[in-house]
């Protein structure tokens, strides 16, 4: 019988995991096999920064550069940062799904107007993945306000308004998980083995 356990300091307070129940199985099926478990575990652990963490991230063009025929020259920033397309669909949204996917800005005054704006024409959504993926998408976009967005952005180079700012993409880990299963099934993601660059 064997125990393994994690005991940790958190906030000054030590804490334990106990794995017993999680690596049971693997211990009996070793057991099983006549393999022997050794005594010494060798425990690797690594804090990863974000430039090292491979994310995916949700990524739309909108109506007013689908348009514009623009979708080429537009996921060509995304591809030439590093950034691949691990799924990808064109859509014309309906009210309700646009509304339940901007759910979060309901009660914002311009909520219908971007309700009317990105049921206007078809739009292109994709899974982007990456290290990092989710800063560096909206490091590409810039900023909301394409005003304020710098040139060689996708937003400063080809948003007309606030509004139609040409591409939506996820603000953090929570809300991408959320707008990837809104769009695509996991049978859907084809995710890349080996890093593009
Ligand atoms: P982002 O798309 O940069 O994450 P928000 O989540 O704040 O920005 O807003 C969602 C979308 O709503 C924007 O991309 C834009 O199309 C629209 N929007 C945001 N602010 C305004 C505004 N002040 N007036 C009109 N439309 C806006
Ligand atoms: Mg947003």
């Amino acid at each position: 019988m064997f125990s393994l356990q994690i005991h940790f300091v958190q906030e000054g307070e030590l804490g334990t995991i106990n794995l017993q129940g999680l690596c049971q199985p693997v211990f009996s099926q070793l057991e099983e096999d006549s393999l022997s478990i050794t005594t010494e575990i060798q425990v690797t652990m690594s804090h990863l920064s974000p430039s090292q963490v491979t994310e995916q991230t949700l990524s739309i063009i909108k109506p007013d550069a689908v348009e514009q025929n623009q979708i080429g020259n537009i996921i060509e920033y995304f591809e030439k940062e590093g950034l691949s397309i691990v799924a990808a669909k064109m859509v014309k949204l309906s009210h309700k799904q646009a509304a339940d996917f901007y759910a979060v800005h309901k009660e914002r005054p311009f909520f219908q107007e971007l309700i009317d704006f990105m049921t206007s024409g078809p739009v292109l959504v994709m899974a982007l993945e990456g290290v990092d993926a989710i800063n560096l998408n909206r490091r590409i976009m810039g900023p909301t306000d394409p005003s304020k967005a710098p040139a060689g952005t996708i937003r400063g180079d080809f948003a007309t308004s606030i509004e139609k700012n040409a591409i939506h993409g996820s603000d953090g880990p929570n809300t991408a998980k959320q707008e990837i299963k809104f769009f695509f099934k996991d049978t859907e993601i084809y995710h890349r083995t080996s890093s593009p660059l």
